[in-house]
């Protein structure tokens, strides 16, 4: 089997890794070929690259884009993309640009729940304003004691809905899938299944992805549960879509799957990879 997985976190973002010990991990494991795919930006690539040529490991470029379709946030990665490409790179910093605003209104939040100075102590662990994340509450939140797990600091106060969720902005949709093509890229709709999305808006969705440019699913993805692999798998038939095979791993001990560990996709459906490897 090529294992190939195209959807992983580092510091960049809001993993606990470097692109290096990532790299290295996926290497271990026996992941063929990676693709490092942080929130809005591509500051990790290089040195995942170079890591990525130390393990003998095939590297991809990437970028996972935060998008608000309606009321509703998607996430659109990019892959094989130029890192170079200067329109995708004003894109993702305006993207960035919001995530400070956005922290000081979830602190504000927690602050009047009870829970004072998490917007130091979350800024301290992304280590910038940029790339401040709901993890990086979540983890304050978790190591403070004030919740069990990260998990658990979702779904009691910052997953939507709860009492710590800050609506926001992001990318368009059309906006986040032109600046990935236009960088020469393949756009792939991330873990479709976590949008909670009835029938009809998941059609919408498909089908406006689509007309825009998309040209990817993720279907075996570590934010799927395994029963969800083949609905999935059903969708990229019925659309015509291509399938992604990635582990969306942010660091050991808080990830389902480690890179390079999850199950093959299933044979029915065309790898994504196929567009890119000859
Ligand atoms: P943000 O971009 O700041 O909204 O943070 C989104 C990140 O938070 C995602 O990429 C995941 O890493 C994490 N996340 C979002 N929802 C959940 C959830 N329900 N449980 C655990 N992690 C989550
Ligand atoms: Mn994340
Ligand atoms: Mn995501
Ligand atoms: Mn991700």
């Amino acid at each position: 089997m090529d294992n190939f997985d195209l959807h992983n976190h580092s510091t960049a973002s809001d993993g606990l890794l470097s692109p290096t010990q990532l790299l290295e991990l996926g290497a271990r494991h026996g992941a063929h070929a990676m693709a490092l795919t942080d929130h809005d930006t591509l500051d990790g690539l290089e040195e995942a690259a170079a890591a990525a040529r130390r393990c003998g490991v095939r590297f991809v470029p990437g970028v996972e884009i935060s998008v608000s379709w309606g009321e509703t946030t998607v996430h659109v990665v990019g892959l094989a993309i130029d890192p170079g490409s200067p329109d995708l790179a004003a894109g993702l910093r305006s993207v960035r640009e919001g995530r400070l605003g956005r922290a000081r209104r979830m602190a504000d939040a927690l602050a009047t729940m009870g829970v004072p100075g998490t917007l130091e102590a979350a800024l301290a662990l992304a280590g910038s304003e940029q790339r401040l994340s709901r993890t990086h509450f979540a983890r304050h939140l978790a190591a403070a004691g004030k919740v069990r797990d990260t998990q658990h600091a979702f779904d009691k106060y910052l997953g939507k809905g709860k009492p710590a969720f800050v609506a926001h902005r992001w990318a368009g949709l059309e906006e986040a899938v032109g600046w990935i093509v236009g960088a020469g890229g393949i756009a792939v709709l991330a873990h479709p299944a976590r949008y909670g999305l009835k029938p009809l808006g998941r059609a919408t969705l498909l089908e406006e992805f689509k007309r825009l440019g998309g040209e990817a699913i993720e279907v075996v993805t570590g934010s799927h549960r395994p029963e969800e692999y083949a609905t999935w798998r059903r969708v990229a038939e019925e659309y015509g879509f291509l399938a992604s095979r990635g582990s969306d791993f942010h660091g050991p001990g808080e990830s389902p799957v480690e890179p390079g560990r999850l199950p093959p996709l299933p044979a029915s459906l065309v790898p994504v990879w196929t567009r890119w490897k000859h």
